[in-house]
């Protein structure tokens, strides 16, 4: 049984797909390690490779603002991709990639154990809930996942790159806040 910190150090050496010869820096992923809720991205990119910590650029940024304005802290959740190391030029990570690194997110999800987790965008949708996930027609929806409540919603860089997604990814905030507080109480 690993606890997150030796996870972490068997991730920053780890060479099981082509990524990592491409990498800075392997991104494990960071935050509180008894969160309720886990936000699920797709992986590294630019300024994350560069640091060695999740969504720590624009989209990052956009992360921050959307968490604190339903109240939560950064340090409160805890934050991981499917892929560790950054795909070239930050196209989507193949099949293969996915599948070699998704273990160590399986590990992360056993450990933190969260209530809630947060699928950003397609990539993490797809590669937690359903392969032919569409994104547009499927997020804002529960799905019950075994004990996990799974919310499937926009990736922040989606809402950079178009305004109109901005809408519908607050209300999906709005249901995800609600079912917090649901459970903790
Ligand atoms: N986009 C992601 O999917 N993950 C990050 O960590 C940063 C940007
Ligand atoms: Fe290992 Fe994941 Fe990096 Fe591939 S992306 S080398 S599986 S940590």
């Amino acid at each position: 049984m690993y606890t997150l910190e030796t996870l972490k150090k068997y991730c920053l050496n780890c060479k099981k797909c082509p990524l990592h010869a491409t990498r800075t820096n392997v991104v494990f992923g960071e935050g509180n390690p008894n969160a309720t809720i886990m936000f699920i991205g797709e992986g590294p990119g630019y300024n994350e490779d560069i640091q060695g910590r999740p969504f720590v650029g624009a989209a990052g940024q956009l992360l921050d603002k959307m968490l604190n304005a339903i109240n939560l802290k950064r340090e409160e959740v805890y934050i991981a991709n499917i892929v560790k190391c950054r795909p070239p030029n930050n196209r989507n990570p193949l099949y293969e990639e996915a599948k070699s690194c998704i273990e160590y997110l399986r590990w992360q999800v056993k450990l933190v154990d969260p209530k809630i987790i947060v699928c950003l965008g397609a990539v993490a949708a797809q590669n937690i809930i359903s392969q032919d996930f569409k994104i547009t027609r499927d997020r804002g929806k529960w799905v019950e996942l075994g004990k996990f409540h799974v919310m499937p919603t926009y990736h922040p860089a989606a809402l950079l790159r178009d305004e109109n997604k901005k809408r519908p990814a607050w209300e999906d905030f709005k249901n995800i806040k609600k079912k917090y507080e649901e459970l903790k109480a």
